[in-house]
């Protein structure tokens, strides 16, 4: 199968790790920009995204990963990773280092105090089989999404229901929620075909503009 990074600076790497290989991908961490470049396709982890961005732009591998996301590396981000993917943030500290490259406004820490953590069945496009249980701590969500975002999955019920969770913009994907955490590595499924659809990066579209 395909080498696929997770990005192993701070969150939950072992669980994606694990759920890549079920899933036949070969997972590797990620932690310097070597062995960044010798992947096919990232995971950016669950965490805490200013933990991510500080340590990645001490670690000099924030301008890595954003030349990386730009020469169109298949990236998938899950809540935090979603944070760090996202074009425009609210709610993040002054400061805050992210990636981007997807054009989302993404709204952190946003189902507020009450609801910290909850699960709830999410329907995603292009995920068959039904409904997933999808577990938030914490969790972003979509503010905001630009022309070229597909929308993939809605809060179904509650009082988020139809807050934006699941998005894809090309090869770049992310859900506010944590599969890697539930044993159900559909995500991972589809995220795995997308890396092997496109096995090289495509330098022509250094605009971060994508072909799908
Ligand atoms: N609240 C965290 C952040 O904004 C995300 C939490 C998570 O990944 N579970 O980075």
């Amino acid at each position: 199968g395909p080498t696929v990074g997770v990005l192993a600076l701070q969150g939950d790497v072992r669980e994606h790790l694990a759920a890549l290989a079920s899933v036949g991908a070969v997972g590797v961490p990620v932690r310097r920009p070597a062995e960044l470049a010798a992947v096919q396709g990232l995971v950016l982890p669950g965490g805490e995204s200013t933990t991510i961005g500080l340590v990645a732009a001490r670690t000099g591998l924030l301008e890595p990963l954003r030349a990386a996301v730009r020469a169109g590396l298949p990236v998938y981000g899950s809540c935090a990773g979603m944070v760090m993917l996202a074009d425009r943030v609210v709610g993040a500290p002054a400061g805050q280092h992210t990636i981007g490259g997807l054009d989302v406004t993404v709204r952190r820490n946003a189902f507020g105090r009450q609801v910290d953590s909850f699960e709830s069945t999410v329907e995603v496009d292009g995920v068959p089989g039904g409904p997933l249980h999808a577990v938030f701590i914490r969790a972003p969500w979509v503010e905001q999404a630009g022309a070229g975002v597909q929308v993939l999955g809605r809060v179904v019920a509650g009082p988020a229901a139809g807050r934006i969770v699941a998005v894809r913009q090309g090869r770049l994907v992310a859900t506010s929620f944590h599969p890697e955490l539930t044993g159900d590595t559909r995500v991972h499924d589809l995220f795995v075909q997308i890396v092997r659809e496109h096995p090289g990066r495509d330098d022509r579209r250094a605009d971060g503009a994508d072909d799908g």
